[in-house]
């Protein structure tokens, strides 16, 4: 697990990635972005810690230690219409 930030609890590890791209979508401040069939932190100090990510990363790969929030994350997927997300 790498961090992401100084700022907040966001880990990754890029290991355990599968490439979907979940994060990337599901991130209501553009932390993640998909490089090279893997997700990259691009915006590590913007993470407010919603938790969304980790709730949607089937591998395992992140870790926060989120409180409320994920309710934005979820409008944000569903607007866009790419990505059925859940809060868990
Ligand atoms: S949600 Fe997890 S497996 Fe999917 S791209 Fe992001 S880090 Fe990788
Ligand atoms: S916890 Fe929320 S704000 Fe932070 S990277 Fe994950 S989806 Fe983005």
């Amino acid at each position: 697990m790498i961090s992401a930030s100084a700022l907040n609890t966001l880990r990754y590890d890029p290991a355990l990635c599968v490439g979907c791209g979940l994060c990337a979508d599901v991130c209501p401040h553009g932390v993640f972005a998909m490089a090279g069939g893997v997700a990259a932190i691009v915006a590590g100090d913007s993470c407010m810690e919603c938790g969304a990510c980790q709730v949607n990363c089937l591998a395992d790969a992140i870790a926060v230690e989120s409180g409320v929030g994920c309710a934005a994350a979820m409008i944000r997927a569903s607007l866009t219409g790419r990505r059925e997300v859940t809060c868990g």
